[in-house]
């Protein structure tokens, strides 16, 4: 595949009319979005947060492509590093429809439920710097997305593929003709500068409030048998060899789950998980520096993991 660097420095076309736009969230080469190109038309796959909307427009204009271009921005899930820029783009996207899976459609809509469960989680001063402000999509602009649904630009046929487990209300593409699967979360988040050799180093990231095991269990599956030549996760590189990808990711997901269940306290946890992972890390990396840089992503994980833990024990006494 072709790695053509575009005149922006976030934008990299990894295959033909298929576009890595980095948004710039965090930090470089962790959170991407994709822009699908085919015959002067175009789809925007995840959106980053509201400050990753500038980076776009400036990538769109650097592909060629008018902002009428667009017929699609379509959020992957509606955490706030796929949906935050939702509300500006359409504004600032006059033909484009917001796809979304069909349980994502009300938080666009009126995202006041969703920005009190952010900051509850990730704090005010965290939501004020990173996400702030949501802006909501009006309605008639949202089409919801079923499992199977075509999506359409240009002559290019996107897959929707339902993909729970990250979250419940998660979807993917499948572009077929180029055998990529985009992934959003759904396929872990891979860390650049601890890969082993051609083998990313990815791991599940599981924020609450929508972690299920089983069901990312069964997604993997299902990425598995389609059997895509290429993923492109939301974070961050493509993966060229996803069916061996998909078993390293389910060998940490077990274990993490498994500690999960183990451990006496969410402390116990966040320090097995961060030695746990830190134990697959490939041979000569910095492990001091892989706790500092994805310190927010192992906190987010051990979050995720011991809330599915506390759902699954009312349940049980329930
Ligand atoms: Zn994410």
């Amino acid at each position: 595949m072709s790695r053509n660097t575009t005149p922006t420095a976030a934008a990299t076309e990894i295959a033909p009319g298929l576009i890595r736009i980095d948004t710039g969230y965090l930090r470089p080469a962790h959170t991407a979005c994709y822009l699908v190109i085919d015959q002067g038309r175009a789809a925007l796959v995840d959106t980053g947060v509201v400050h990753s909307v500038a980076v776009i427009l400036e990538a769109l204009a650097a592909s060629g492509l008018d902002r009428s271009a667009v017929d699609w921005v379509i959020p992957t899930h509606v955490h706030l590093d796929h949906a935050g820029g939702a509300g500006p783009l359409m504004q600032a996207l006059p033909a484009a429809r917001l796809g979304v899976h069909p349980s994502g459609v009300d938080h666009l809509v009126d995202p006041g439920r969703l920005e009190a469960g952010v900051r509850a989680l990730y704090g005010d001063a965290f939501f004020d710097r990173e996400y702030a402000p949501l802006v909501p999509v009006d309605p008639t602009r949202i089409v919801a997305l079923e499992d199977g649904a075509m999506v359409a630009t240009g002559a290019r046929q996107l897959q929707v593929i339902h993909t729970p487990g990250h979250a419940w209300h998660h979807l993917s593409l499948l572009d077929a003709d180029r055998s990529v699967f985009i992934a959003g979360d759904a396929f872990g988040a891979g860390y650049p500068g601890y890969a082993e050799g051609a083998a990313p180093f990815l791991v599940p990231v599981v924020p609450p409030p929508q972690f299920d095991p089983d069901a990312y269990r069964q997604t993997l599956e299902r990425i598995r048998d389609i059997d895509p030549r290429y993923v492109a996760p939301a974070h961050f590189p493509l993966i060229e060899a996803p069916r061996a990808a998909a078993d390293r990711l389910q060998t940490l997901l077990d274990a993490a789950v498994d500690w999960t269940l183990e451990c006496d306290s969410l402390d116990d946890l966040q320090r097995r998980l961060v030695s746990g992972w830190a134990e697959a890390l490939p041979a000569g990396a910095d492990r001091a520096a892989f706790e500092r840089d994805f310190g927010l992503d192992l906190w987010l994980t051990v979050e995720g993991l011991w809330h599915w833990r506390r759902k699954k024990a009312r349940r049980a006494s329930g």
